[in-house]
């Protein structure tokens, strides 16, 4: 048991290195917080936690401990920029991710996903962005559950957007093809029903639409895999993922929902046990997630060279369904198995 005392200064020690990380505080002032929660204790998480960060300042990382969440983040804060824009990976919950969209020019930004309003609030007062549109991708608690927590929050006015009326705080319903912007960035939305009967996916691109995009695909799409299909059919699913997706540029960077990369890949190794590729992900994600890095975000081109719910027409993959050739039974046999798939 810790000590009131120890408690404490621990959970003193915790906020200033959070604080120091919202701050961006020197290398000085973190080697000395570092230092300080490396005390030897009588014991508990909170001690091992600490006791894992290296002490010697050559040895410390520091803009990756800046990075990595204090209060059991699963994955660091990342930073992605392109064209135009740059995308602020933020972890949620225990699998989840939020997407802080910037425009570079205007600095205004939209948030994807919410379900942690706390910690958007202080990325976006750290970033100094003008925070006004928040893009629920659709109803699940984990995904649309901080939408009216924010907005009572926020002291500005937020326009809510997504497909679904029971979606909170929404005040901007979508639906295929409406569109948005975020600063100069275009937001275009694209109706994906089948995870839930209003998903939406969102597509940025850059004001003169040059540069590779990027395509917030909530639990439709993921990185080797897709959502359950709790509100529709297998045509649904080969809509959204075969026909509108696909059809993005496939250099389109694509920021999903979960951190479910290794357990995606481990179902489409064992569909296409031959494809390499399938094979040097899992091996590039093992490596990221053994330093808590995120494996988001992939292209549009690599899902369709490793995603078996993008791949329904390919004859391996047909093959290990059982020899169909209607890539909507593939799709519909694929997503039954990886239901009670065991990697
Ligand atoms: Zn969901």
């Amino acid at each position: 048991m810790l000590s009131s005392a120890w408690r404490s200064v621990s959970t003193s020690v915790e906020t200033n290195l959070t604080a120091a990380y919202f701050r961006g505080s020197s290398s000085a002032t973190l080697r000395c917080l570092l230092r300080l929660a490396a005390v030897p204790s009588g014991g508990g998480s909170m001690q091992r936690r600490f006791l894992a960060v290296p002490v010697c300042p050559s040895l410390v990382k520091l803009q990756k401990l800046r990075k990595v969440g204090f209060r059991g983040m699963h994955s660091t804060l990342e930073h992605v920029k392109l064209e135009g824009m740059e995308i602020k990976i933020l972890p949620a919950l225990q699998d989840n991710y939020m997407y802080l969209i910037v425009d570079s020019k205007t600095r205004e930004a939209a948030i994807v996903d919410p379900v942690e309003p706390e910690l958007v609030i202080k990325t976006v007062e750290e970033e100094k962005v003008t925070l006004n549109k928040v893009l629920t991708t659709h109803h699940h608690w984990d995904h649309a559950g901080g939408n009216e927590k924010l907005v009572k929050l926020w002291p500005k006015e937020l326009e809510v957007y997504g497909g679904d009326d029971r979606i909170g705080a929404l005040n901007h319903k979508v639906q295929q093809d409406d569109s948005l912007t975020i600063g100069n960035l275009k937001v275009r939305c694209l109706s994906t029903p089948c995870h839930t009967t209003g998903h939406i996916c969102y597509h940025v691109t850059a004001a003169d639409g040059t540069g590779e995009g990027a395509v917030f695909t909530g639990d439709t799409l993921f990185q080797g895999g897709c959502g359950r299909f709790f509100e529709g059919t297998p045509e649904e699913m080969y809509d959204a993922l075969c026909t509108k997706l696909s059809a993005l540029p496939d250099n389109t960077k694509v920021f999903c929902g979960h951190e479910y990369t290794l357990q995606n890949m481990s179902f489409a190794r064992h569909v296409e046990p031959d494809n390499e590729i399938i094979q040097q992900r899992i091996e590039w994600a093992k490596h990221r997630r053994a330093s808590q890095d995120p494996t988001v975000p992939s292209t549009i081109g690599e899902e369709k060279t490793w995603n078996p719910f993008m791949r329904v027409h390919e004859a391996t993959v047909q093959k290990h369904a059982g020899g169909a050739t209607d890539p909507i039974s593939v799709m519909g046999s694929l997503r039954k198995e990886k239901d009670t798939f065991k990697g």
